[in-house]
Parts: structure tokens; sequence; C-alpha cells
């Protein structure tokens, strides 16, 4: 779907200012695959991104999607970006029209299509991310909460029925439960539409929840690539990367340093749970002792 190949990318080069954002990436994401993207800070991930529907021109290296070099002569962007939806970190700002409807259906409106199809499309959109179109297709975008203008901009991006949607830090800045109501309804939009899937996120312990594969930049290169549990499994290189495995891994790999004999390798709840349970059986203990001797060491709760 997504293919890039020895990807460069040097910002205001030539300048006193100049700095590198990639160097020398190579990466693919076959149609329908979920795919995350972590790093620290300015490894970077949006650089990266930005590259996937033309809004960056490699400075070396090409952009292919759905197999076509588009920044070949007689490719036209906007078709690109039709089928590649970007929302930037903080979507909301962009915002801008009277109505949640009509902020929805501009870009709709842009291709050309008829009113029929446009209002189609912006009730799909709405109902996608979980906003009521009866209740809010009328309202003004700057009476929303938080939450809900970040889902109203994501479905203008939706709207334009994309193949493939890239989020930049999709859930920052929104509480708790407005993370996990959000990450669901993308994980349900890839289920039901098939759609490709790039999430750029800080937070590991979310972000596991709606990928399947994990891209780890560091320095404007990809540092690792793999399925969640390979790519966990190396944790002490995350970590002298300044990154950190999800919660619930540290927590087997505690217990496992401790003596228990779990697999460290569980990325969610139930796959922790199951394991823990099966190690204490399997030890012998049941799971009304502590699991092993002494307590647990204290500071980096989570
Ligand atoms: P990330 O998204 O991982 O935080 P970025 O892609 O934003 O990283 O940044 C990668 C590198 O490129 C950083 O060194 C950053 O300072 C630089 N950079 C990013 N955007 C710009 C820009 N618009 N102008 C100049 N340098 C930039
Ligand atoms: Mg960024």
């Amino acid at each position: 779907m997504i293919r890039v190949e020895n990807l460069t990318h040097v910002y205001l080069r030539g300048t006193p200012m100049e700095s590198v954002g990639l160097r020398g990436v190579t990466l693919a994401i076959e149609a329908g695959e979920r795919v995350g993207i972590i790093g620290p800070t300015g490894s970077g991930k949006s650089t990266l991104v930005q590259h996937f529907n033309g809004l960056l021109r490699p400075t070396e290296g090409k952009v292919y999607v759905d197999g076509a070099d588009i920044h070949q002569r007689g490719v036209n962007l906007k078709t690109v970006r039709q089928m590649v939806g970007l929302l930037f970190q903080y979507p909301e700002h962009q915002l801008f029209d009277e109505t949640v409807a009509d902020d929805v259906a501009f870009g709709p409106r842009n291709l050309g299509l008829d009113g029929e199809e446009v209002e189609r499309r912006v009730t799909q959109a709405l109902e996608a991310v979980g906003l009521d179109p009866q209740r809010f297709a009328r309202r003004s975008p700057f009476t929303l909460s938080g939450g809900e203008m970040r889902r109203a901009a994501i479905a203008g991006v939706l709207a334009m029925e994309p193949r493939v949607l890239v989020l930049d830090e999709p859930i920052a800045g929104l509480d708790p439960r407005g993370r996990r109501d959000l990450l669901a309804r993308l994980a349900e939009l890839h289920r039901r539409r098939k759609i490709t899937l790039v999430v750029v996120s800080h937070s590991v312990d979310e972000i596991v929840r709606v990928v399947d594969r994990l891209v780890v930049m560091h320095g404007g290169r990809v540092a690792m690539d793999g399925r969640l549990r390979q790519v966990f499994a190396r944790a002490e290189e995350l970590a002298v990367m300044g990154l950190r495995v999800p919660t619930l891994t540290d927590l087997l790999r505690r217990l496992r340093a401790r003596g228990l004999d779990v697999r460290t390798d569980a990325v969610t709840e139930e796959e922790a749970r199951a394991e823990v349970l099966r190690a204490l059986k399997a030890s012998g203990r049941s799971g009304r002792q502590s699991p092993a001797p002494g307590p647990l060491p204290q500071g980096r709760g989570g």
C-alpha cells in the first residue's frame, strides 16, 4: 500500500538552520495492516508520515502509494491524498466551519460529489467516530468538548473514504476515557472497513490496543520493525532510546526476575492474566499467595 525507499529528508537545506528529519528510511506497509510508529521526540515520526501522502517531498529517495511513485510526472497528489488520509497532531485546530456537518463535508464537496453523496458520507463518517449525526451535525464545532472536536476532525478525513488512515498522536491531550473511546473506534474502523491504519504515538500502553506491528524510529532511522512481542522483547535496547515497554510487559519481566516462570511477551491484559495464572499453577502456588518472595520494588507505578 505504502512503500518508502531510502528516504532522506533535510529541512531548510543549505541554511544555518538545516536539520535532518530522516536518514535513509526503507519501509513497506501492506494494505489492511495496523502499524504503530513510536520513537522519542525528534526521531522523525511526523516527518516520515508526512511523506506518506506527499505532503513533504523527499530530499532523497522514493515514495510509492499503491505501487506508483507519487513524485513522478503526471501523478496528481490530490488523488494520493484522497487515498491516504493524514491527521496532524491536534487536528481540531483545523476545524473552521460553522457547523460540524459543513466541516466534515468540506473535503467531499471539494471532490465535486453531489449533495446526496456528500450527505451520505458526512453521516457515515460521523457515525464511524461515534458522533450521533442527529445530535452533532448542526452544532458549531467550537461548542464541542476536546474529544468530540478531535472526532469531528477525524470524520472530516474519513469522509474522503481513504484506504489508509494515518494519525499523528491521535490521543495526545485526551483524558483516559477519551483515549480508550477513540482507540476503540479506530479498531472498529479497521475491523469493518479493512482500512490500513498507521498510528504515531508516545503511549505504548495505549497503542498496543490498535496495532499489531511497531516501527521504532530513532535519530531519523528505523531502529526496529516487527510484531509487538518481537519489539517489546528488546526492552533493554528500547530503554537506551528512552522508550519503555507497556506496563504489563514490564510487570511480567519483574515477576520473572523474581523467580516466577512466566513468559514476558504478553501485550494485552487478558494474555498477561492468563500467563500469570498459568505460571502460578505450574509452580504450585495458589493465586492467593504472593507470586514471588518479598514485595515488588517501589516506584515507577502505572
Ligand atoms: P517526531 O515527530 O518524532 O518528534 P519530527 O519528524 O517532528 O520528529 O522531527 C525530526 C527532526 O526534524 C527533528 O530534529 C526536528 O527538529 C526536525 N524538524 C521537524 N520539523 C521541522 C521543520 N518544520 N523545520 C526544521 N526542522 C524540523
Ligand atoms: Mg511528531
